[in-house]
């Protein structure tokens, strides 16, 4: 959105090539460009695309699609990602990544994140899987390959947490590499990431590399610096799992001594290069150390809700002057993938009770769901609006269902979107000035064929792996009760409330 001109009546976009060339009054422009083609009607309002800040693709574990718990974050990592069953099969990586950007094209996603787990696998970490069905998507994809070396099963030392388990099921969860994964040494991780960008970054001018360190239970200082070394070698920008869950906010005090944007700003790494997804367990020190070192935050509403990590002090950062983008956290915390549904989520989350509450202006959240998510994946000025000289990444919505039966003529259209709006609304979806779907069919790729490739993949990972699938988790239904404990020793009832909802 321009703040400047929110919403233009009769309003036209002149697209050429990948970029816009004029936005004007549509009869104004009719003349300009004899015989370009016309897009869109009288009953169609145009946005720009949205920016979904922080997803997973098909990389990552837990979610109904494959299988793995659905619970706090704490206890879906252990099981999901300790899931076996697909790997190896880069096919299915590749179906699945392709047909979660159809799903995200289909909600009004023009450019998206993809935080990707491959395998410590060189070339490209497993991670060409994914991005080969962003080159065939024709997504913009802030692609980040994941960094991460411990912390398998706790936010901590994974030989000490084994070390308190009963011997035979230390040795077995040892045995069958249970725990998160994938851990990429830092010389390798280094290494494969330089060969990933130097392959797939700027492909088509809409696929950019970044950094992803896992967060910072799960890298070492010295590789978190090497990555914010890489990033400003490479001009590129970083994101990081930051203050999810209140055991990843106590594991600062616990563990490094200070809060965990403390020690981040200490050794360097915050930066406007950085976002931090989830950002949910801020205090007001840490919120003023994200808005001093120009640090975004990433708002994931649903996924926060759905693995119980609690509400992001969404409007207190705004407040402060942070930049708060907005993302879907993919399938595996969000089912349905729909970013409008979201962003409507993200504005009722601020509404606290009170006379005097007034939550965030419609206007506000749909710049979080596009300006904001341009600066946090450094394509401010690129993508987010739509101004002459912009990337044309367009979406048409229409308005039938949205306005049905009535609205009041005197609602503004960016009340209705976000009050009403579902991705089902949207009808046409252009990036970098192609057309990728048109009256809700994808240009890019066959969904059909996709969708059926995909089941027959998937039954034959789930086939061929379900004896060893099996032994896993019932190994791991028997080391959980030892993460919930272990974490459950963290807890403190101290913790002050940021929002209040009722009381008892
Ligand atoms: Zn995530």
């Amino acid at each position: 959105m321009d703040p400047s001109r929110p919403v233009i009546e009769d309003a036209a976009v002149l697209v050429e090539g990948e970029r816009i060339s004029a936005v004007d009054q549509f009869d104004a422009l009719r003349h300009l460009s004899d015989g370009a083609e016309i897009i869109g009607s009288t009953e169609q309002w145009l946005m720009p695309g949205f920016v979904n800040a922080h997803h997973h693709g098909a990389a990552a574990g837990g979610s109904f699609r494959k299988g793995g718990a659905d619970g706090p974050l704490e206890r879906q990592l252990l099981a999901g990602h300790s899931s076996i069953t697909y790997k190896g099969f880069g096919r299915f990586a590749y179906l699945n990544t392709l047909w979660l950007a159809g799903e995200l094209i289909r909600s009004g996603v023009t450019c998206t994140t993809d935080f990707y787990y491959g395998a410590e696998e060189p070339p490209y970490l497993t991670c060409e899987n994914g991005l080969q069905a962003y080159q065939q998507s024709g997504m913009r994809v802030a692609f980040i390959p994941v960094a991460r070396e411990c912390g398998s099963y706790v936010h901590g030392d994974d030989e000490v947490f084994l070390a308190g388990l009963p011997t035979e099921l230390a040795s077995r969860a040892r045995e069958l590499g249970l725990g998160r994964q994938p851990n990429v040494s830092q010389e390798v991780f280094v290494d494969c990431w330089k060969r990933i960008h130097d392959d797939f970054n700027g492909y088509e001018g809409r696929i950019q590399v970044f950094l992803g360190p896992d967060g910072p239970q799960w890298v070492s200082a010295d590789y978190l610096r090497a990555i914010k070394n890489l990033a400003g070698a490479y001009g590129t920008g970083i994101q990081i799992h930051l203050l999810e869950t209140r055991y990843e906010m106590l594991y600062g005090p616990r563990v490094l001594g200070q809060s965990v944007s403390e020690f981040l700003e200490g050794i360097g790494f915050l930066g406007p290069e950085v976002s931090g997804a989830h950002s949910v367990w801020l205090t007001d020190r840490d919120i003023e150390i994200y808005a001093r070192t120009g640090t975004s935050a990433v708002h994931n509403p649903v996924s926060n809700l759905r693995l119980s990590s609690g509400i992001s002090p969404v409007a207190p950062m705004l407040a402060s002057g942070i930049n708060v983008a907005v993302g879907t956290d993919s399938f595996g915390m969000n089912d349905d993938n729909d970013y409008i549904c979201d962003l409507r989520l993200a504005a009722y989350l601020q509404r606290t009770p009170g006379i005097a509450s007034t939550g965030l202006p419609s206007a506000q959240v749909l710049e979080m769901g596009t300006v904001n998510g341009a600066k946090a994946l450094l394509l401010e000025g690129e993508v987010g609006s739509i101004r002459p000289g912009m990337k044309a990444d367009l979406i048409l919505l229409d308005t039938e269902r949205m306005t049905s039966p009535v609205v009041h003529p005197g609602i503004p259209p960016e009340d209705i979107v976000v009050h009403r709006g579902m991705g089902q609304d949207v009808n046409t979806v252009i990036i970098n000035g192609q057309v990728v779907m048109a009256d809700r069919e994808i240009l890019t790729f066959d969904e059909s064929k996709v969708k059926e490739e995909l089941r027959i993949e998937a039954a034959r990972a789930w086939e061929s792996t379900k004896q060893a699938e099996q032994e896993r988790q019932d190994t791991v239904r028997e080391v959980e009760p030892y993460v919930v404990d272990y974490f459950e020793s963290w807890d403190s009832s101290s913790l002050p409330a940021r929002y209040q909802y009722n009381t008892r």
